[in-house]
């Protein structure tokens, strides 16, 4: 295959602000409608020659079967006539990220590494609990951060994902999971989570969210839309290593539930593990915090927190994680991320024992502080973990 892997352009190693890259148009030609608008869908109709009323109308029925049914054919659009599904099959396209592998972890989790129409690699993982499924979706090709305990951020940016790229992928996880309303049954009008596999998104797969905000918003938008996939914000985590110029805007313009890599209690020791903290330290990133739209006693503010040996897992940094809480008074919880290992890591997880005692510094302030149980570690579908085969097998050959 010959996929375009040029890297994108990163200004400086610090704050490497990516220069948002676009994926290709589609090779044949034809327009992606996964991922506009309804109004977008209009717009292109209305391009493509027909008349105003003709495209509003189609324009509806199309985001109808695309979002409500989850057809991907325009064969199958039973109230557009004939002739008119043959053409829009010739002009446009409804796809989903291509499957180049699907995994399945010995706990159920599942790892789909995926594929763009121009070629880019990209990993989606879903977890399934007794109560909820969580679906992890990848933001960019890569990431620009370089944080020191991720293996992703050893892989450099390839490109942003498009908005349809990022709802396709839940779009994909509803076809897996086998979740499109059946025919004859009355399409999800806002996505009843009671006995659904799929409840949950976080984003949190590959990628810095909102270095790609605005396809990020564009298909939160689309998964949130009660007429489209219908799930609730309330059920949407955005995830971002702080990148405080964004906050507000994604409090703002997209309205999900906010967590936050924040990993370290003091300047020395984020900078080195989240070097983003070079750019926006400890102190900005709490006041966006604090300022973040919509969080409140009943919509807590997440701090993900990396349990590594002997770095940041002391009594001090815990102590130091409740005061700096308490100071900027944060609706907070704590999640405790026990450290994913990867091949040549810098860092190994703290034990059982200290992570506890780290938990229960922060629990005993009244700050929830639950640790995360790791998830599909056998088939790399952890935190953390993403990186793609392909990615894997070109780094070992330049290290060979
Ligand atoms: N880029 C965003 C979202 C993706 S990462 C961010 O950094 O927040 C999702 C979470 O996994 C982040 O909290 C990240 O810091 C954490 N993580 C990354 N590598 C990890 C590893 N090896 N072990 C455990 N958690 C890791
Ligand atoms: Fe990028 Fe998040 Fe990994 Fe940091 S932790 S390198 S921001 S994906």
């Amino acid at each position: 295959m010959s996929a375009d892997t040029a890297i994108m352009p990163i200004p400086g190693p610090v704050d490497p602000v990516p220069v948002p890259r676009a994926g290709k148009p589609r090779a044949d030609g034809r327009t992606e409608l996964v991922g506009l608008s309804r109004e977008q869908i209009r717009a292109a109709l209305e391009e493509a020659g027909l008349e105003p009323r003709q495209a509003k109308l189609r324009a509806k029925q199309l985001w109808h079967w695309i979002y409500n049914r989850g057809v991907s054919d325009f064969a199958a659009m039973s109230d557009v006539a004939k002739p008119q599904r043959g053409w829009f099959a010739e002009s446009f396209a409804i796809t989903r990220p291509e499957v180049v592998e699907a995994q399945v972890s010995s706990d159920g989790t599942r790892k789909w590494l995926l594929r763009t129409h121009d070629g880019h690699d990209f990993e989606m993982v879903f977890i399934p609990d007794a109560d909820r499924g969580t679906l992890c979706v990848s933001s960019q090709v890569g990431c620009t951060l370089n944080c020191r305990f991720c293996h992703t951020g050893t892989m450099q940016l390839v490109r942003n994902l498009e908005a349809g790229e990022i709802v396709g992928q839940v779009m994909l996880a509803r076809d897996g999971l086998g979740e499109w309303p059946k025919p004859g049954e009355e399409p999800a009008n806002n996505y009843q989570p009671e006995g659904r596999m799929l409840t949950n998104i976080v984003m949190m797969g590959m990628g810095e969210p909102l270095y790609n905000f605005d396809n990020v918003r564009d298909a939160l938008k689309i998964v949130m839309d009660g007429d489209g996939l219908g799930l609730s914000k309330r059920r949407i985590t955005l995830s971002t290593s702080g990148v405080v110029p964004m906050m507000a805007r994604a409090g703002e313009e997209i309205g999900v539930n906010l967590a936050v890599s924040l990993h370290a209690v003091t300047k020395e020791i984020r900078d080195e593990i989240v070097p983003l903290n070079r750019k926006y330290g400890i102190e900005q990133l709490l006041e966006a915090c604090a300022a973040y739209p919509g969080a409140n006693n009943a919509r807590r503010i997440t701090f993900e927190y990396v349990m590594l040996e002997g770095k940041n897992d002391s009594d001090e940094h815990a102590r130091e994680l409740v005061r700096l809480i308490c100071q900027y008074r944060l609706p907070a919880k704590v999640n405790l991320i026990p450290f994913n290992p990867w091949p040549g890591a810098p860092y190994e997880c703290s034990s059982p024992e200290r992570i506890r005692a780290f938990s229960n510094i922060i629990f005993e302030a009244g700050i929830s502080a639950p640790v995360r149980t790791p998830r599909g570690r056998d088939i790399d579908a952890a935190c953390g973990q993403l990186k793609t085969a392909a990615e894997r097998r070109r780094r070992n050959r330049e290290a060979a």
